[in-house]
């Protein structure tokens, strides 16, 4: 990390160069896509992705009901229509067959996101976009790793975007992220868009914005990118382990697979009707959780204009009640997992008694 900090720093060159163009290079080879360009961060990845499919005023996008708000964001940053479709309750990922109800002369574009780091149902969804011209685009920021049906998630739709947040699997010591796609043009497009329009310095072809990979950033995650295949097989055991030892307790939902998905763990979600007291209660031991997320977008005041009111996507509503993100990272152990389920144990224990 050192030796690629001094190198950066020692070109004189901090903004896309050489290390953007080597990431960009090995990430498409990760991830099983022709191309990737680097943008400032994963909600610039998703509205540029909009934008260069030609996405704007008067078109739909079918979007997850409970997702992160950057999904919707970039949507209505675009100027178009997000069209909430609910989850499946086990998975908390997209239901294929909601999204086909959804469909509208106005649809132009699936945004399917893999929650959690599970891949969505994407061989149904893609043969729904097919059958109805739709585009789809992919929400991969939670996912970088995962297959649906042996295929990589951020190389199924027309054009994806992913996070480098330094939170998610793969991260950056700082804001980054990317486009994916296996359409050469609209990579072009995005490489214009994220750098002013301008393919020749102060020659502006398009009205563009400034969304572009720093050159540190780039030099650190080629590094990290070595590790992520190892670092998602650890979060993968740490989830195995949390099934085992979790496997006994009547009030907690575990995360269910889909068939034919896997999952990278970006987060491993519980789920119970007694959250908030079991959140405290594991706080009292010094566990420390979060939710993933606590107001899903249609009830978030930001969102107040689209008149969404509660009680109109009751599963996504009902899952931000009980969800609970239980602590997750590559590298913890066994022991660790069984401290977090014997707190969660001595809590089931209190609420029997009463
Ligand atoms: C993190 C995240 C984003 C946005 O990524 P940033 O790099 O923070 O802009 C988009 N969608 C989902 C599902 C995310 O988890």
């Amino acid at each position: 990390m050192t030796a690629a900090f001094i190198r950066v720093y020692d070109s004189y060159w901090y903004v896309l160069g050489e290390e953007v163009r080597q990431f960009e290079q090995e990430f498409s080879a990760f991830n099983q896509v022709s191309n990737t360009v680097g943008v400032a961060n994963g909600l610039d990845a998703l509205v540029l992705a909009l934008q260069v499919l030609g996405i704007g005023p008067g078109d739909e996008v079918i979007v997850p009901s409970n997702t992160y708000i950057a999904t919707w964001l970039a949507v209505t940053h675009v100027g178009a229509m997000p069209v909430p479709v609910e989850p499946e309750p086990s998975t908390s990922n997209l239901d294929p067959t909601l999204v086909a109800k959804a469909i509208t002369p106005r649809s132009r574009v699936i945004m399917p996101v893999h929650l959690y780091g599970q891949a969505c149902r994407m061989t149904e969804i893609m043969a729904l976009a097919a059958q109805h011209s739709l585009y789809v685009v992919e929400d991969n920021a939670q996912a970088q790793g995962a297959a649906f049906a042996g295929r990589l998630t951020g190389s199924f739709g027309h054009v994806n975007g992913t996070s480098f947040y330094p939170g998610k699997n793969l991260g950056a010591l700082g804001d980054a992220g990317a486009v994916t796609t296996n359409d050469a043009e609209l990579a072009r497009r995005v490489q214009v868009l994220r750098n002013y329009g301008s393919q020749q310095k102060y020659y502006n072809e398009v009205t563009g914005y400034n969304s572009r990979l720093d050159e540190l950033q780039a030099a650190l995650l080629r590094i990290k990118l070595q590790q992520l295949p190892d670092w998602t097989r650890q979060r993968q055991q740490v989830a195995t382990w949390y099934n085992q030892h979790l496997a006994d307790i009547e009030a907690l939902r575990l995360p269910a697979i889909a068939e034919g998905a896997t999952h990278v763990y970006h987060l491993y979600v519980v789920h119970t009707a007694h959250r908030d007291a079991l959140q405290q209660h594991l706080m009292g031991q010094g566990i420390g959780t979060m939710i993933h997320y606590p107001v899903p977008p249609h009830l978030q005041k930001a969102y107040a204009n689209l008149d969404l009111p509660a009680g109109k996507f009751p599963i996504a509503e009902k899952l931000a009640a009980t969800c609970l993100s239980l602590p997750m990272w590559p590298g913890m152990t066994e022991e660790h997992v069984a401290i977090v389920a014997a707190g969660i144990r001595s809590f089931e224990l209190q609420i029997l008694s009463k």
